[in-house]
C-alpha cells in the first residue's frame, strides 16, 4: 500500500487540482468508521457527504454489487433493463411520483429536471426561480440555478433563465414570478448553504403559488433525501407533495446513481430522444440503489436517523449552553449544523487528530451527516471529543 506523501505527490503531479484535500488517504470502512493508510480508526461523520447514508460497504449494497457484476455490468437503454424497473417501481411505490428518469450524479438530475420544465413551459415558459445559498450542482445549468456567487465567479456568461431570491421569504418568491416563470427550485434543508431549514409556512406558500400559478415545484433532495431527516423524503415533514424531485448522493448506497421524480402528467412532456444518458440507469447501478433503499426501508434507519438525529441536536444545543461562541444549532434528522462565530476548520482538524471525521459548509458551519445506522453511544462520543476541542478554543 502507498504511504500518505506517495499519494499526494502523484495527485499532485497527475490530477487536476480542483480539490482542496485533506491530507489524509482513507483505504478501508465499514459500518460508520473508515480507516487511514496508517491503520489509524475514524469514526466518520462525513459518510462521503451524505453518500453513504448506510455506513461504509453495507452488506446488503455489497452483495447486490457483486451478484449484479458478474452478471451484467453495463447496457444499453436502448433495451429494456430490468434492474432499472424494479428500482422505478421501488422509488413509485415510496414516493409521491409514478415515474423516473435515471442519471450518474445530482447535477445530472437536476440539469433533467430543468429540461422536463423547460419542455413543460413549451418554449413560452422557462424562467425558474431558486434561492440564496443553494447547490444544484457543478454543470453550467445547475451552478446557474445555484445562489452562492463563489460557484459561479469566472464562468460567465451563466445559462439564462434563472432567478435567485432570498431563502425563506414567500413574498421574494411572488416578486419574482412572471409570465415567462415555469418552476420553483429548491431544498427543503440547504446542505452546502450551511444547513438551513426551510419554513413550514414558507414551503406551504410555495406550493400554494405553484398550484395558482401552473408553476412546477422541483425539489432537490439530493443531500436531504433517502431517510436522513427522519422521513423517507424530507417534503413529508411539511404535508405537501412536489411535482419534481431530485436524488443522488445516497441513493445507491456508495454506488454512484441520479434520478429525477415525477408525475405521469409532467413525465410526458419527455418523448423518446428528448433526454437520455449513457450509463443511466445501468444495471450495475440499479442493483444496489434497489438494495440500499431496500435497507433503508426495513432496517429501521428512517426512525434511528429521527431519534439519534434529536438526541443529537439536543446533546449539542447543550454544548450551545457551555460555549458562547456556538451562534446556532441547526437541522433536521441526522443533516445538523453548528454555526460558530469564527472559522471552522481548525475544529475539523482537532477532530481528525482525535479520530472523528467532520467537516465545515460556509467557513463557519460544522457539518454533521453521520450515516443513518449511527447509534447514540456513537454520538456521545463525538460530543465529548467537540467538548475537549471547543474547550481548548475557549483558552
Ligand atoms: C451534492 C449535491 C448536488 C450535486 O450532486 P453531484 O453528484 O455532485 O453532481 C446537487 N444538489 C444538492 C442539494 C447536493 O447536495
Amino acid at each position: 500500500m502507498m504511504k500518505m506523501d506517495e499519494v499526494k505527490n502523484l495527485d499532485k503531479k497527475y490530477v487536476i487540482h480542483t480539490y482542496k484535500r485533506i491530507p489524509l488517504v482513507l483505504v478501508k470502512g465499514k459500518g460508520t468508521r473508515v480507516w487511514d493508510s496508517e491503520g489509524k480508526e475514524y469514526l466518520d461523520f462525513v459518510a462521503g457527504i451524505a453518500v453513504n447514508g448506510l455506513g461504509h460497504c453495507h452488506p446488503k449494497v455489497v452483495k447486490a454489487i457483486q451478484e449484479q457484476v458478474s452478471q451484467l455490468m453495463h447496457i444499453s437503454n436502448l433495451y429494456y433493463i430490468e434492474p432499472q424497473v424494479k428500482l422505478a417501481k421501488l422509488l413509485a411505490e415510496n414516493s409521491f411520483g409514478d415515474k423516473s428518469f435515471f442519471c450518474n450524479s445530482g447535477a445530472e438530475a437536476n440539469e433533467a429536471a430543468i429540461k422536463l420544465s423547460r419542455k413543460y413551459g413549451k418554449g413560452e415558459r422557462y424562467e425558474i426561480i431558486c434561492m440564496e445559498g443553494s447547490f444544484h450542482g457543478r454543470t453550467l445549468a445547475t451552478l446557474t440555478a445555484t445562489g452562492q456567487e463563489k460557484y459561479r465567479k469566472g464562468y460567465a456568461p451563466l445559462a439564462p433563465g434563472f432567478k435567485i431570491v432570498p431563502f425563506n421569504d414567500l413574498g421574494k418568491v411572488k416578486e419574482a414570478i412572471s409570465s415567462r416563470t415555469v418552476g420553483i427550485m429548491l431544498e427543503l434543508i440547504q446542505g452546502e448553504g450551511g444547513i438551513n431549514v426551510a419554513e413550514d409556512k414558507y414551503l406551504k406558500g410555495i406550493r400554494k403559488l405553484c398550484d395558482e400559478n401552473d408553476l412546477l415545484l422541483i425539489l432537490d433532495e439530493i443531500q436531504c433525501g433517502m431517510g436522513r431527516t427522519g422521513k423517507l423524503f424530507s417534503y413529508e415533514h411539511y404535508g405537501i407533495e412536489p411535482d419534481i424531485m431530485t436524488l443522488a448522493k445516497s441513493l445507491g448506497g456508495g454506488f454512484p446513481i441520479g434520478a429525477m421524480i415525477t408525475k405521469d402528467k409532467i413525465a410526458s412532456c419527455f418523448a423518446p430522444g428528448d433526454h437520455a444518458s449513457t450509463f443511466g440507469g445501468n444495471p450495475l447501478a440499479c442493483s444496489a440503489a434497489c438494495a440500499a433503499l431496500e435497507a433503508v426501508l426495513e432496517e429501521n434507519l428512517i426512525e434511528n436517523a429521527a431519534q439519534v438525529g434529536d438526541y443529537f441536536i439536543e446533546k449539542l444545543k447543550g454544548l450551545q449552553k457551555e460555549y458562547s461562541f456556538i451562534k446556532n444549532v441547526k437541522g433536521k434528522g441526522l443533516m445538523i449544523g453548528v454555526e460558530l462565530d469564527f472559522e471552522g476548520k481548525d475544529i475539523v482538524t482537532k477532530c481528525q487528530e482525535k479520530g472523528i471525521l467532520i467537516n465545515c459548509t460556509v467557513d463557519r458551519v460544522l457539518r454533521f451527516v453521520p450515516p443513518l445506522i449511527v447509534t447514540k453511544e456513537e454520538v456521545d462520543k463525538v460530543i465529548n471529543v467537540l467538548d475537549e476541542v471547543f474547550e481548548r478554543s475557549n483558552q
